[in-house]
């Protein structure tokens, strides 16, 4: 069947006690042992399984088509994961344009714990090729990237770290499943912040790791979720079903609502650049058209003429849009990206980075219009 069909689905059919077409909630953090001491359905203590958990994991992995799922208290959570799984001595290569927040935990907890970190232009397979090592497990990317959108070849390093004896992880929180399939393409792993478009409703942090085989490092990473306690609530896992069941409903909107206000703001004076995988001008454009079938997603980053100043200025006389951090829900969002991120920042002060929303278009547009003059 069909992804939107599966995901109508995704609660796994009536509840078979009630009837219920909502899944029950399951929020008892312990279940019942049988009278002779074993536990004949499955559940011993919410950390360890929860049934709302188990039905979300199941989602993922179908989504994904993996063979493991992991899910975690947020996006964050499930990358510190994936890291850690990896033993002190090992080498890893991520790319150079990662979520702002990405960079900043795996710096604070996985370079202390003894696994070495380092950051390249991933848009340049050379480049990736050239940092491999004997001792390099992993190779990390976002495509589309943060806060830049650049496109990776993901095919093209999936081959590379396979030959490097190294696995691929793709954070693919832009793009979800619906517009872009890593495992497809040949990498191993695939990360989500949850909390982003697959929940898409800003009300629920999450996040998740999918793998193609259910191997030694997809074990490892289930077994830090489990010891180490970053569990998602079973209430956040019920959200995160129910946002999923209109995910590629969503996308649709998304897409083609970010098409028109990319191509607004690349016809804009007040506008010097506009980062939009989907627009030919993006130097990405022709990897983006191949590896991104279902479309190109609906974050855009523009960087205005009047700079910093400006920048702020046209944030501050928004309507529609809301001046707000993180992405991916149904309403359109715009931060003015190199103050969010703080000291350490690599972002140009010009920039404004925008969560294209399912508002109408002609609404956002002419929001647009008013803020920038
Ligand atoms: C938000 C985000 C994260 C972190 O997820 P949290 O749920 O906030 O921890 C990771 N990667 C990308 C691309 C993100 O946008």
């Amino acid at each position: 069947m069909h992804i939107q069909t599966r995901l109508v689905h995704n609660g796994g059919g009536p509840d078979p006690a009630t009837g219920s077409i909502a899944p029950p909630l399951h929020l008892s953090t312990n279940f019942e042992r049988s009278a002779d001491g074993g536990y004949a359905r499955g559940y011993i203590y919410t950390r360890m399984q929860n049934p709302n958990r188990d039905a979300l994991e199941l989602c993922l992995m179908n989504l994904d088509g993996g063979q493991e799922s992991v899910a975690f208290a947020s996006g964050t959570g499930a990358i510190v994961a994936l890291l850690q799984a990896l033993e002190p001595g090992a080498h890893a290569v991520l790319g150079e344009d990662l979520y702002f927040g990405t960079a900043k935990s795996l710096r604070a907890l996985v370079e202390p714990w003894g696994v070495k970190l380092s950051f390249v232009d991933a848009t340049d397979p050379a480049r990736v090729k050239a940092a491999l090592t004997p001792q390099t497990k992993l190779v990390f990317v976002e495509s589309p990237s943060n806060p830049f959108l650049k496109i990776t070849d993901l095919a093209a390093l999936a081959e590379i770290a396979r030959k490097g004896g190294a696995r691929l992880a793709v954070d693919n929180t832009f793009a979800t499943p619906v517009l872009q399939r890593p495992l497809e393409l040949g990498a191993d792993a695939v990360v989500y912040a949850t909390t982003k478009y697959l929940n898409g409703h800003s009300d629920a942090l999450g996040g998740a790791a999918v793998f193609k085989a259910n191997d030694e490092f997809a074990n490892k990473v289930r077994m830090i979720q489990g010891l180490g306690g970053g569990v998602p609530s079973p209430f956040d896992c019920w959200l995160l079903l129910r946002g999923l069941r209109t995910l590629p409903l969503r996308m649709r909107e998304h897409c083609a609502n970010a098409a028109r206000v990319a191509a607004f703001l690349q016809s804009h004076p007040a506008i010097k650049t506009v980062h939009y995988p989907g627009l030919e001008s993006h130097a990405g454009h022709a990897i983006a058209r191949r590896q991104m079938p279902g479309g190109f997603g609906g974050m855009i980053a523009a960087q205005v003429k009047a700079g910093r100043d400006g920048a702020l200025a046209a944030v501050a006389k928004a309507k529609v849009f809301l001046r707000a951090t993180s992405l991916g829900g149904v309403e359109s969002l715009i931060e003015h990206r190199a103050s969010t991120e703080g000291p350490g920042t690599r972002t140009p002060d010009d920039l404004l980075r925008i969560s294209v929303g399912i508002e109408h278009a002609d609404d956002l547009i002419e929001d647009l219009k008013q803020m920038l003059g």
